[in-house]
């Protein structure tokens, strides 16, 4: 199954100011569409993969042709991490439901998930992710390097912040922290309860 650029839902200038729209506008149609030209092209050697999603191709690495693994998780990976993170994305969305009280529960309070959340972010050596996921029912902070996937290790990705440069160099150039305050100014709480509410058991 062919991955295709979805569409964002929204402006590119609709979190400034932060994350101004020539970032939102370059990632997505530049680099996130990148990501599923070179998947497409890896996964079209293989028409025994034809019915396959990317999800299921990235959920299960193992199963996928050596030629082409390395593709499918980089940049299978690419699509899918990237079509996840436009979603959870949205300006002044309260923090509220289902997934304030897992999370209140979990790390004791919204600014201690912040402060752990945060650090992750900042620690990322290089490039990749940081993540909100549930990880057999149970919420996580983790990290992924470059664009590996919780997927692939079983895990369900709630939420993520992409650290790769091209996130935020335009704006904030080195200071990887301050793009990292700003992203909890347009998490999107409401998507990440659906997802919540979708995955936990
Ligand atoms: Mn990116």
């Amino acid at each position: 199954m062919k991955a295709q650029l979805p569409e964002l839902g929204y402006e590119y200038d609709a979190l400034e100011p932060y994350i101004d729209a020539k970032t939102m506008e370059i990632h997505h149609t530049k680099h996130h569409q990148a990501y599923i030209n070179k998947f497409n092209e890896a996964v079209e050697k293989h028409a025994e993969l034809d019915e396959k999603t990317p999800e299921e191709l990235v959920a299960n690495l193992d199963a996928v042709p050596e030629d082409i693994r390395g593709a499918v998780r980089n940049h299978g990976g690419g699509y899918l991490n990237h079509a996840l993170f436009w979603t959870i994305l949205k300006r002044d969305v309260p923090f509220d439901g289902d997934i304030k009280t897992a999370i209140e529960g979990a790390f004791g309070s919204l600014e201690a998930f912040k402060e752990a959340f945060s650090n992750a972010a900042a620690t990322v050596f290089g490039s990749g992710w940081a993540w909100l996921v549930l990880d057999n029912n149970e919420l996580k902070i983790t990290q992924t390097h470059n664009q590996d996937s919780p997927t692939s290790q079983g895990q369900i990705p709630l939420l993520g912040i992409d650290v790769w440069e091209h996130a935020y160099y335009l704006k904030f150039q080195n200071k990887r922290p301050d793009y990292v305050e700003a992203f909890f100014h347009v998490i999107n709480w409401e998507k990440v309860n659906e997802l919540y509410l979708a995955a936990k058991q």
